[in-house]
């Protein structure tokens, strides 16, 4: 089935906001098997709507529109989406009276233009808002239909998971099951080498691989008559590249996040962790902060960012520093037995390197970051080269930090090494 995105809003437009709906909803549509051929935004102008949705409703079978659902004038997207699909706008009572006890509920006054949002197609879908006031709908005419669905994403997304994605099964007649195979330490290159032969191959399962920050997600998607079928068919692909990844898969639970997965580590086999950080400045103890119950393990963080931090609270010493400079694998070793003197953590991870765009020389350049870390008495160091600007540098090398703390960990209970060529 052929889908097309349309995003409305002048904000978009001008790029005051950034358009995250579209994002979600296409990778959406990747994981419920629909092709998005189209996408498009438009700004809260009636005649460009029209436009817009006229043409993609003249090549695809479902066009789905966010934003413009409020009570406000500029918002229209409703009325120009019932004049093209002819549809007659009326009062729906229950909707009215669910908007009105969502303002009661907050004890905020109802005006009248919110009754306006009760006004839906009379032979549409009404997609209830859990979340907010505006409900959604959806339209069909001649085999083809038009989903609208509220701006704001904390009430697009539930929507689009309660309402949409059931009408969505329904029209396709099957279920769809998909997971999320989450791999960090190996580089993207090298994974679209590793399962090329699985990728050429599919049909069903599909098999699609999203890059993140130094973290590739593999997403395996079946399509079957009901959900026990689809996993069945999921199944031997997941195993499959558990087989090909081992260690480096670190969850397939859509919601474990790296430093989740590394804080599950930490708890699961009852240690406790402390971070000093030059370059990453506070944002690798800030990631594992973010996972509830980190308290169980975090100790304390350190930020030493000039020298003299270095050796005053850490004890590096002078002659390593202007032997080896500030960004080596010698001060970050210092670094982590400095902290490890202090709190006594069973794990310390330490970053040292040149986040940039000063700084670096041609044998130490931007983006040239040094990692350690302590598991239970072994101390190990990495030199990682990585490429972007002042802030990419930085979040790769969180995240290079976590996947390293994973590895010396999982090495320590299992003294499984992992290949070091395989980043
Ligand atoms: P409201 O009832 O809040 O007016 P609406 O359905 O009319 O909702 P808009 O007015 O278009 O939606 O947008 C409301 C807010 O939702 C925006 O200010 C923005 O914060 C968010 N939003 C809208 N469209 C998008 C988008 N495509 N991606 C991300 N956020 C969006
Ligand atoms: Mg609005």
């Amino acid at each position: 089935m052929n889908v097309e995105l349309i995003a409305v809003g002048t904000e978009i437009l001008m790029g005051n906001i950034v358009n995250t709906n579209s994002a979600f909803l296409a990778a959406q549509c990747a994981k419920y098997g629909l092709s998005c051929l189209y996408q498009s935004v438009v700004g809260d102008n009636a005649e460009r709507i029209e436009e817009q949705l006229r043409i993609a409703i003249s090549r695809s079978d479902m066009v789905i529109m966010c934003g413009g659902l409020g009570p406000t004038k500029d918002d229209m997207t409703k009325e120009v989406a019932a004049k093209v699909m002819e549809q007659e706008l009326v009062l729906y009572e229950a909707s009215l009276e669910s908007i009105a006890a969502y303002f009661a509920q907050r004890k905020i006054e109802m005006t009248a233009n919110n009754n306006k949002q009760a006004l839906l197609p009379k032979d549409g879908i009404i997609l209830t808002n859990n979340n907010g006031t505006a409900p959604g709908c959806i339209m069909e005419k001649n085999g083809k239909s038009v989903i609208l669905l509220p701006g704001p994403p904390n009430e697009l997304i539930p929507m689009w998971k309660e309402s949409v994605v059931p009408y969505v099964e329904d029209k396709i007649h099957a279920t769809i099951y998909s997971k999320l195979v989450k791999i960090s330490g190996v580089s993207e290159s090298k994974i679209a080498t590793m399962i090329a032969d699985l990728i050429d191959n599919q049909s069903n399962p599909t098999i699609a691989t999203y890059a993140k920050v130094n973290e590739v997600h593999i997403r395996v998607s079946a399509k079957a008559e009901d959900e026990s079928a689809a996993k069945k068919l999921v199944k031997p692909i997941v195993k499959e590249l558990k087989n090909r990844f081992g260690n480096y898969v670190y969850t397939t639970d859509e919601d474990t996040t790296l430093e989740k997965s590394v804080v599950d580590l930490l708890i699961g086999n009852d240690l406790t962790v402390g971070t000093v950080e030059s370059c990453t400045g506070g944002l690798l103890a800030g990631r594992l902060i973010n996972v509830p119950g980190v308290s169980d393990a975090f100790k304390s963080g350190l930020i030493t960012y000039s020298n003299k931090a270095k050796r005053k609270f850490l004890g590096v010493k002078k002659s390593t520093i202007e032997k080896y400079s500030a960004v080596s694998a010698e001060t970050a070793e210092e670094m982590v037995r400095g902290l490890h003197g202090i709190n006594k953590a069973d794990v310390i991870v330490a970053t040292t390197g040149y986040a940039g765009p000063d700084g670096g020389s041609d044998d130490k350049p931007v983006g040239l970051v040094y990692i350690g870390c302590y598991v239970c008495g072994k101390i190990q160091v990495r030199e990682y080269r990585f490429k972007g600007n002042r802030s990419k540098v930085r979040d790769s090398a969180v995240a290079a930090a976590l996947e390293f703390m994973r590895e010396c960990i999982l090495e320590y209970y299992s003294e499984k090494t992992f290949g070091s060529n395989d980043r």
